[in-house]
C-alpha cells in the first residue's frame, strides 16, 4: 500500500523500514520532553512539559501509546529498589531468591530466564490456573516447576519487558535455579530481606526474597487525558449518569406508550401510572390514536388498511426501527468494508423490513380488507394464523412477528389462552428443529446476527458502542440470568399445557407468574423492562447486546444447542501479537484474545457473528469456519470477512 503522505516506505521487514523512516525524517528536529498535559489557548493548543516551557501548537498529535505506566502491586515496599517492572540481564540474578508476580507471557519469560540464569524464582499468580500467557510459555515454567534442568528458552522475547534471551546456550556449566508456583497466592508486603504473601490456601507465609520483578501490566495513560480536559469513553461522570437516567426515562415512556391494558399494579402508585401511560393516550385520543380520527369512510382496501395502521402506536415505533436500522446500517457498511458486513446488515435489514414490518402492518392487512381472507383456502390459511378479533383490522395479523421471532423470544403465539395449534406447530419447528440445525452448521450468530430484529438493531445502531460492553468474571456470571428466564419460560409453557386440560391450579400458576403477579409478572418485567427499557435503554453505556447477552431466553436454550455446533473462530497463533482489539470490540463480553493467541479455535456459544473481531483484527489472525467436535478445524467460511485476509488472499473466501 502507497502511503498518501510525503513519508515514504517500501521495506517489507522492521530493520530497513526503520532505516528508511530515519533517513526520511532526519532534518526534523526532535525534543524529548515529557508531556504533562494539553491546554487551551485561545485558538492555540499549549502543551504543559515537564521541566520546560511549554510548546504551543495549532494542531497536536497524541501519540503516547496505549501501555500507560507500569500497573502497581498497591503494598508497602513496592517503592524499594529492589522492586522492578523490566528485566535486563537474567545473570545478574544467578542464586538470588526472585519473586515474579503476574500471570502473563512477561511474568512466564522472566521466571524461565531467571531458573535458566540460576536464580531460585517464586511465581505469584492470583488467579488459580495461568491463562493469559502464550501456551508454549506456560507449559515451558510448568516443566521447569517440575525439573528446572528441563530444558527451556526464552530467544525472543514476546514482551517488550524482557530485553535479553536465555537458554541452553548460556553455558552448560551454568547451574540451574529453581521454580516454585505459588498459584492463586497475594502479595501483602515486600521488605529488605522477605516478602510475606497470603498463598494459595489463604494462610500467610514469608519467603526470603532478594529482587522483585512485578509484571502485571500496564495501565492506560488515562492520567494524561484527565489532565487536559479530554473525555474518556466508557469513564462515568456526572453528566454520563444524567444522560443514562434520561435515555432509560425516554425508553420508559415509549414502551409504556406503545402497550395498553397492563395490569398487577394496583397497589404501587408510581409504577401503576407510568403502567396506564398507554390507556391514558389511548382514551384522550392522543398521538397517534388522532392521526385518522379526522378521515372519513374509509373506501379502498388501502385506505381501510392506512386507517387503522396509522391510528397504532406499534406502526410508528416499527417505522423508527426500520429507518434506523436502515441508516444505522449503511453507517456500518461504510465504516466496516467487507463483503460478509454488507451482506448481513442488508440481510438484516430485509427481515426487519418485509416479514416484520410491511407483512403485519401494510400486506396482511390490506389483503384482509380486499376480502381476500373471506373464504375458500386462504380464510382456512387466515382463521388458523390471524383469528378474528373485534379490535384493529378485525384479525390478529400482528402474529406474524412469529414466522421470523421464535418462541421463546416470541411467545404470544403459544402463551394463549386456547391453543392455536398452527402457530404451535410452526414455533415448534422453528424452536426445535430450524434454529438447532442452522446453529450446528453457522453458529447461534446465523440467527443472532442475521435474523433476529434485535439483533439488526444491535448490529446497527449498536456498532459505534460495541466496545462499551463490560467484560470480565463478574459480568460473565450475570450471563446465567438468561438461563432463569429461560427455565421460567419452560415453566409457564408447562403451566400453560395443563392450563388448556383445565385444571384449576395450573391456569391459576399461568396468569400469576404471566401477567397478574405485581412488578415480578413475565409479561411485564421480562418482555417490556428488560427487552425494551434496559435492551435498548443501556444501548448508549453499555453496547448493544445487553439483553442479548444476560436475558434473552431464546439465545439461552440456543447456548445449549451451540455446544454440538461446528462453528467457530479460526485463530492463526503466529500472527497474534497480543493486542487485544478483538476482545475489545466484542459486545459480547467474550475474550477472544485468549483463544487465538493460543491458536485454538474460538467456540463460545454467545457469539453472535457480528464479525468485528475478525473484521478489527491489525493482523488479520481471525476467521469464522467450522472444526469438527474435537475443535479441529475443517473449513473456512466462503463470505471474506477480514480486510487483511482478503489483501493477503488468506483464509475466508480464497
Ligand atoms: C508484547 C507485544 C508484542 C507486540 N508485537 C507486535 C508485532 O509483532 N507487530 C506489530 O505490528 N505490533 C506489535 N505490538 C503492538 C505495537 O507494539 C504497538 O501497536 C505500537 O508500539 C504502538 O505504537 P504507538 O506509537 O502508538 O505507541 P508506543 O510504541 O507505546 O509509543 C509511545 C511513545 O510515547 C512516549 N510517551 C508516553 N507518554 C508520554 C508523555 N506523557 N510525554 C511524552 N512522551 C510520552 C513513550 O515513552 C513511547 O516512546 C506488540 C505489542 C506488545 C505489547
Ligand atoms: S440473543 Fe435473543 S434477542 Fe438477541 S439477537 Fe439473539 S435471539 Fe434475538
Ligand atoms: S486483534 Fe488479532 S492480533 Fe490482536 S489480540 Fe486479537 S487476534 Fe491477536
Ligand atoms: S466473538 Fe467476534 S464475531 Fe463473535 S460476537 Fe464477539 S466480536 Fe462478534
Amino acid at each position: 500500500m502507497e502511503p498518501a503522505g510525503d513519508l515514504k516506505v517500501a521495506a517489507q521487514v522492521k530493520e530497513p523500514l526503520v532505516d528508511e523512516l530515519r533517513a526520511q525524517t532526519k532534518d526534523i528536529q526532535t525534543r524529548p520532553s515529557f508531556a504533562e498535559s494539553i491546554k487551551r489557548k485561545g485558538k492555540l493548543l499549549q502543551v504543559v512539559l515537564r521541566k520546560e516551557d511549554g510548546l504551543t501548537a495549532r494542531r497536536v498529535i497524541v501519540g503516547i501509546g496505549r501501555s500507560g505506566n507500569f500497573r502497581k502491586l498497591g503494598v508497602a515496599g513496592e517503592e524499594l529498589d529492589k522492586v522492578y517492572n523490566r528485566l535486563h540481564d537474567p545473570k545478574d540474578y544467578g542464586g538470588k531468591n526472585c519473586l515474579v508476580v503476574g500471570g502473563g507471557d512477561s511474568a512466564m519469560e522472566t521466571a524461565i530466564a531467571l531458573v535458566k540464569a540460576g536464580a531460585n524464582v517464586t511465581i505469584s499468580y492470583r488467579s488459580k490456573e495461568f491463562s493469559r500467557a502464550k501456551p508454549e510459555n506456560i507449559e515451558m515454567v510448568l516443566q521447569l516447576a517440575k525439573n528446572p534442568a528441563a530444558p527451556a528458552e526464552v530467544i525472543e522475547p514476546k514482551s517488550e519487558r524482557i530485553t535479553t534471551a536465555a537458554g541452553e546456550f548460556m553455558g552448560k556449566d551454568m547451574r540451574p535455579g529453581s521454580l516454585r508456583l505459588m498459584l492463586g497466592s497475594k502479595v501483602k508486603r515486600i521488605a529488605e530481606r522477605d516478602v510475606a504473601l497470603v498463598n494459595g490456601d489463604g494462610k500467610d507465609e514469608t519467603i526470603p526474597n532478594d529482587v522483585v520483578f512485578a509484571m502485571i501490566g500496564r495501565e492506560a495513560p488515562l492520567g494524561f487525558f484527565r489532565r487536559s480536559g479530554i473525555r474518556i469513553s466508557g469513564e462515568w461522570s456526572p453528566g454520563r449518569i444524567a444522560s443514562l437516567v434520561f435515555v432509560l426515562a425516554v425508553c420508559t415512556f415509549i414502551y409504556h406508550w406503545k402497550k395498553t391494558g397492563l395490569g398487577g399494579f394496583d397497589h404501587l402508585p408510581i409504577l401503576r401510572n407510568i403502567a396506564r401511560i398507554g390507556d391514558v393516550w389511548a382514551s384522550k385520543g392522543w398521538f397517534p390514536y388522532n392521526v385518522t380520527a379526522g378521515w372519513g369512510d374509509a373506501q379502498s382496501p388501502l385506505s381501510q388498511t392506512l386507517k387503522i395502521t396509522l391510528g397504532e402506536p406499534g406502526f410508528y415505533y416499527s417505522t423508527v426501527y426500520c429507518i434506523l436500522i436502515v441508516v444505522f446500517g449503511l453507517r456500518r457498511i461504510q465504516r466496516r468494508q467487507t463483503p460478509y458486513v454488507r451482506l448481513q446488515t442488508w440481510t438484516l435489514a430485509a427481515f426487519q423490513i418485509i416479514p416484520l414490518f410491511l407483512l403485519p402492518y401494510i400486506i396482511l392487512p390490506w389483503l384482509g380488507h380486499a376480502g381476500v381472507f373471506d373464504h375458500g383456502v386462504m380464510g382456512k390459511v387466515a382463521d388458523a394464523l390471524f383469528p378474528k378479533a373485534g379490535y384493529g383490522h378485525g384479525r390478529e395479523y400482528w402474529r406474524a412477528f412469529g414466522f421470523i421471532l421464535a418462541w421463546p423470544l416470541f411467545f404470544w403465539n403459544v402463551f394463549t389462552s386456547q391453543p392455536m395449534w398452527t402457530w404451535l406447530t410452526i414455533s415448534a419447528i422453528q424452536t426445535f428443529v430450524i434454529i438447532p440445525g442452522i446453529i450446528y452448521v453457522w453458529g447461534k450468530g446465523a440467527y443472532c446476527g442475521w435474523i433476529c430484529s434485535c439483533g439488526a438493531l444491535a448490529e446497527t445502531m449498536g456498532d459505534a458502542h460495541r466496545t462499551k460492553m463490560p467484560h470480565g468474571p463478574f459480568w460473565n456470571r450475570l450471563n446465567l440470568a438468561g438461563q432463569v428466564i429461560l427455565a421460567v419460560a419452560f415453566l409457564l409453557l408447562g403451566l400453560r399445557i395443563l392450563g388448556w386440560m383445565h385444571i384449576g391450579w395450573a391456569e391459576r400458576g399461568f396468569s400469576a407468574i404471566f401477567h397478574d403477579a405485581p412488578v415480578i409478572n413475565y409479561a411485564w418485567l421480562v418482555d417490556l423492562v428488560l427487552a425494551g427499557i434496559v435492551g435498548v435503554g443501556l444501548y448508549f453505556h453499555f453496547s448493544g447486546r445487553v439483553w442479548c447477552r444476560f436475558f434473552c431466553p431464546l439465545a439461552a436454550l440456543m447456548h445449549i444447542y451451540a455446544r454440538f455446533s461446528r462453528f467457530g473462530i479460526l485463530a492463526e497463533k503466529k500472527k497474534c501479537i497480543s493486542c487485544n482489539v478483538c476482545t475489545s470490540v466484542c459486545h459480547m463480553g467474550i475474550d477472544i484474545m485468549n483463544f487465538a493467541n493460543k491458536g485454538v479455535p474460538m467456540k463460545d456459544p454467545e457469539c453472535v457473528r457480528c464479525s468485528a473481531c475478525v473484521q478489527n483484527c491489525p493482523t488479520g489472525v481471525l476467521a469464522f469456519g467450522q472444526t469438527d467436535q474435537a475443535g479441529v478445524p475443517i473449513k473456512f467460511d466462503h463470505i471474506p470477512a477480514s480486510p487483511v485476509r482478503m489483501r493477503e488472499g488468506t483464509g475466508a473466501g480464497h
